[in-house]
């Protein structure tokens, strides 16, 4: 009955749900959005700690499910369902997000929330392990990446609660983890498009110390070339640097990490960091 192609994993542990609403932290007064919420089974508490629930379910097999667990109870009437792909539709206002998600949505969703706005209060995601790993690791760690240092710019992130396979039917092959993302604000004065190109190349060979990728006769010669066309630009057009529209620079740094997948890409490319129009004529 359940599509892996969807990443239906369903929570089957109702103590699992219980301690992620409890590390959730929500408020009566929340508006509180879910993501792909299956069958229900945290959507149910999350009624119950919220003011209200929006949940956006791309399967109508799963979205009939749950209008028929909700209708006629008191709590239907705070519960709105969305039937859609969470990328094809705007989302509303919200204060929290609490979800469990397909696995594979993991970076082009964290990416697209940091990008919302207004500022939600912060986000409980549940993530494989190894990607939840990524989000928070530090400086040093093994797991550091650019998927960390691009969160991390724009949200402060938590390990929550880690959650063995066997809490969901069917159990999926890797482990997960709770993760909680609460966004800055504000946003470092940054074109996070021209950061995101130096990350990039900060992180592209594995197991290389930036002394020595900064030595490269490519990695030089590439900056000396952004640095000309900078220049140029600069000259050409005054207010180059002036601030983008945040929310248009945050989207444009998560359609980047849309790529971020979690099976084996570590994210690691090879791609230069070439200054396209987009990057240089931010306004
Ligand atoms: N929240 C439920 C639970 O914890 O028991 C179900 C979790 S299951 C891992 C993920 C859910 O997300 C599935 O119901 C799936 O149909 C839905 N889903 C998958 N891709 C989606 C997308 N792009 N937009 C919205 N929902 C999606």
């Amino acid at each position: 009955p359940f599509h892996k192609s969807k990443g239906q994993h369903i929570l089957k542990n109702p103590l699992l749900v219980d301690s992620i609403i409890q590390k959730s932290g929500i408020k009566p007064t929340d508006v509180i959005l879910e993501i792909g919420p299956g069958t229900g089974n945290l959507t149910k508490k999350l009624l119950e700690a919220g003011k209200s629930v929006i949940a956006v379910e791309l399967d109508p097999r799963m979205v009939l499910e749950l209008q028929r667990r909700f209708q006629g109870t008191p709590d239907s009437n705070r519960l709105k369902v969305i039937q859609g792909d969470v990328f094809k539709c705007d989302l509303p206002y919200f204060d929290i997000c609490v979800a469990n998600i397909p696995y594979q949505i993991s970076s082009p969703l964290t990416f697209k929330l940091l990008a919302h706005r207004p500022l939600f209060r912060c986000a409980v995601i549940m993530f494989q392990r190894e990607f939840a790993m990524r989000l928070v690791a530090q400086p040093g760690d093994t797991l550091y990446c650019r998927l960390s240092v691009n969160t991390q710019l724009l949200a402060r992130v938590n390990h929550l609660l880690k959650v063995g396979r066997n809490n969901f039917r069917p159990p999926p092959k890797v482990d997960s983890s709770v993760v909680r993302i609460e966004p800055k604000n504000p946003l470092p004065p940054i074109n996070f498009k021209e950061w995101d190109g130096l990350v990039r190349i900060c992180f592209n060979r594995k197991n290389k110390t930036l002394g020595s990728i900064f030595r490269q006769k490519t990695v030089l010669s590439l900056l000396e070339k952004n640095y000309r066309t900078l220049l140029a630009l600069q000259l050409s057009q005054q207010d180059f640097s002036d601030d983008m529209d945040t929310a248009v620079a945050v989207s444009a740094l998560g359609e980047s990490m849309g790529d971020f997948g979690i099976d084996g890409d570590d994210g690691r490319d090879d791609e230069d960091m070439e200054m396209d129009d987009a990057a240089t004529n931010s306004k």
